[in-house]
C-alpha cells in the first residue's frame, strides 16, 4: 500500500479503535459495567498496534503531518498490548476492592471522597491509611504491568521509557524539568508560609500533617454557601451562552450526573465520537470542587464537540493533549475570575476565595513539578521497584505534607501526562492573557472571545501545544505569565 492509503486507512481504523476503547472507559468509570473489557477491542484492531505498523511509521518518510500522532498511537498501543491483563485486572480490583468502615465496606473509589469529607484529622489519617494498605496491596500488579511496559519499550530500541516518551511524545521533557527546578526553588518560602497558616486554619500541625489533610483543606467546605450545588450545571449553561454557545442546540455534548456507588470520584470527559458524542461526567460531592471540575470537563467537552468534522481523526482525536487540558483549565479559571464569581455566583467580596484559589494553584504547581521530577527519574531505570522513598521524599518536600511510599506507582500516569498538564498550565495562562487583552477581564461575556475561541478549538490537536500559541501572537510556550500570576 502506498504512503498515503497507508496513512488513510490506519486513521479511520484508529477511529473506529479509540471510540469503542473510550466508551468502555466511560461505562467502568461511571460505575456502570464492573469489568473492563479492552481485550476484544485490541484484538480487532490488532493491525494498528503490530510490529509492522509500528516499523512502517518510524521508517524516513513521507511529511504527512498525520504520521506522528499515528506512530505515538501505534507505539503507545504496542506497549500497551503487553500490559493489557495488568491493566484489565488492575481496573477490575480498583471497581471491587472496599475497605471496611464504621462497620460498612466502601469501595476502593469512593474513599478519597470519604477521606476529603473527614473533619476529624484523626480519623482522616486512619481512613487513608485503609486507602493506601488497598493501593500497596495492588502494588504488584502496577509492577508487572510497567515490567511489562519497559520490555516493550526496550525492544523497539529505546534505552528507556523517559527516552521514548521523551521522543515519540514529543515533550521536550529536559526543557520542562529546567523550567519546573527553579519555580520549586523560588516559590519554596512563599509556599510553606502560606501551607502552614491553611493547615493551622483546619486544626492541623504543620509537621503531623499528610497528603489527606490537603485533600480535606482543598474541600474547602467554607465556600459551600458560595457555591451551591443547584447552580452548577445553570452557571455552566449560562457562561457557555455568554461566549455564543446554546447548550441546548448542541446535542452532542451528553451530562451524566447520575450517582452511582462505583462511579470514579473524579470527573473525567470521555469523547466517545469527536465531535458527535462527547460525554461529560461528574460525581458531584459539594462545593467549590464541584465548579471547578464541572468547568474544567466542560472545557474538554467543548473542545472536543467544536473539532472540524471531516478533519483526518489524528488531529481531532490524537495529538497533544496539552492542548485540550489547556482549554480544560482556561474554563476551570473561570472560577477564579472575579468578575464571573460576582456575575454567576453572586459573591460580594471574592478575595477570600481567590487567596485560597492562587493557593491550590501553587500546590498543583509544585506537586506535579515534583511528579515530573520523580518520574523522570523512575522511567530512566529498567525496574520501577525500589523507588517507593524516592516518591515520598520529593513530594514530601515539595508539597510539605507526608506522603506514603506506597503511592508510589498508584500516583504515576502513563506517558508522562503530569508534563501535558505542565505545558497545558503554561498555555492557558497565554490564553487567558490573550483574551484578557483583547475582550477584557470580562471576556467570558463576549461572543466574539467565544468565537476566537471556537475557531482555536475547530484544529483539535493539530498542532501542538507550543505551535498552536503562536496563532496568538507568542512565540511559543513561555512560563513567566503563570510565574508572575502566583509570585
Ligand atoms: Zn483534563
Amino acid at each position: 500500500m502506498k504512503g498515503k492509503e497507508f496513512l488513510d486507512s490506519l486513521d479511520h481504523e484508529a477511529e473506529a479503535f479509540d471510540s469503542a476503547v473510550t466508551r468502555e472507559h466511560y461505562l467502568n468509570r461511571s460505575g456502570q459495567k464492573d469489568d473492563l473489557a479492552l481485550e476484544p477491542i485490541f484484538r480487532r484492531h490488532q493491525r494498528l498496534f503490530s510490529r509492522e505498523t509500528v516499523e512502517a511509521l518510524s521508517g524516513p518518510h513521507l511529511r504527512d503531518p498525520r504520521l506522528r500522532p499515528l506512530r505515538e498511537l501505534a507505539i503507545f498501543g504496542y506497549l500497551e498490548e503487553a500490559a493489557r491483563p495488568f491493566t484489565e485486572e488492575l481496573a477490575h480490583r480498583e471497581t471491587v476492592d472496599t475497605a471496611s468502615w464504621n462497620g460498612q465496606e466502601v469501595p476502593y473509589r469512593s474513599l478519597w471522597t470519604v477521606v476529603m469529607n473527614e473533619g476529624d484529622a484523626g480519623r482522616r489519617h486512619e481512613l487513608d491509611r485503609l486507602r493506601v494498605e488497598l493501593s500497596a496491596a495492588q502494588n504488584g500488579i502496577r509492577e508487572s504491568r510497567w515490567d511489562a511496559l519497559y520490555a516493550r519499550t526496550r525492544e523497539l530500541g529505546y534505552r528507556s521509557y523517559y527516552r521514548l516518551c521523551d521522543r515519540v511524545g514529543d515533550l521536550g521533557l529536559e526543557s520542562l524539568l529546567a523550567q519546573m527546578e527553579p519555580f520549586l526553588w523560588d516559590t519554596d518560602r512563599l509556599y510553606h508560609d502560606r501551607l502552614e497558616t491553611h493547615l493551622r486554619s483546619i486544626g492541623v500541625a504543620p509537621a503531623q500533617a499528610e497528603r489527606s489533610d490537603l485533600s480535606y483543606l482543598f474541600r474547602a467546605s467554607q465556600f459551600d454557601a458560595a457555591f451551591g450545588s443547584e447552580r452548577l450545571v445553570a452557571s455552566l449553561e449560562a457562561t457557555l451562552r455568554g461566549l455564543g454557545i446554546e447548550p441546548e442546540r448542541l446535542r452532542s455534548v451528553r451530562l451524566d450526573v447520575e450517582p452511582r456507588p462505583r462511579k470514579s470520584p473524579r470527573a473525567f470527559c470521555a469523547p466517545v465520537r469527536i465531535p458527535d458524542e462527547i460525554w461529560l461526567v461528574i460525581s458531584p460531592h459539594g462545593g467549590q470542587d464541584d465548579y471547578r471540575a464541572l468547568f474544567h470537563e466542560a472545557g474538554h467537552a467543548y473542545h472536543f464537540a467544536h473539532v472540524k468534522r471531516g478533519a483526518p481523526f489524528a488531529h481531532r482525536g490524537l495529538g497533544d493533549n496539552s492542548v485540550t487540558e489547556g482549554f480544560a483549565f482556561v474554563l476551570e479559571h473561570l472560577v477564579y475570575n472575579s468578575a464571573w464569581l460576582q456575575e454567576h455566583l453572586g459573591m460580594d467580596d471574592p478575595s477570600e476565595y481567590l487567596a485560597f484559589a492562587r493557593f491550590h494553584k501553587l500546590y498543583m504547581l509544585r506537586r506535579y513539578a515534583a511528579k515530573l521530577q520523580y518520574e523522570c527519574e523512575l522511567h530512566q531505570g529498567s525496574d520501577v521497584r525500589g523507588r517507593a522513598k524516592r516518591y515520598s521524599d520529593l513530594l514530601t518536600a515539595a508539597v510539605g505534607v507526608r506522603y506514603a511510599p506506597q503511592d508510589y506507582l498508584f500516583d504515576v500516569d502513563d506517558g508522562f501526562y503530569c508534563g501535558r498538564y505542565l505545558r497545558a498550565w503554561t498555555f492557558e495562562a497565554q490564553v487567558r492573557r490573550y483574551l484578557e487583552s483583547e475582550f477584557g477581564e470580562t471576556w467570558f461575556r463576549s461572543t466574539r472571545a467565544g468565537r476566537c475561541l471556537k475557531a482555536l478549538w475547530a484544529l483539535g490537536q493539530r498542532y501542538p501545544a507550543p505551535r498552536l500559541i503562536r496563532r496568538l501572537g507568542y512565540q511559543g510556550l513561555d512560563a513567566r505569565l503563570l510565574m508572575e500570576e502566583l509570585l
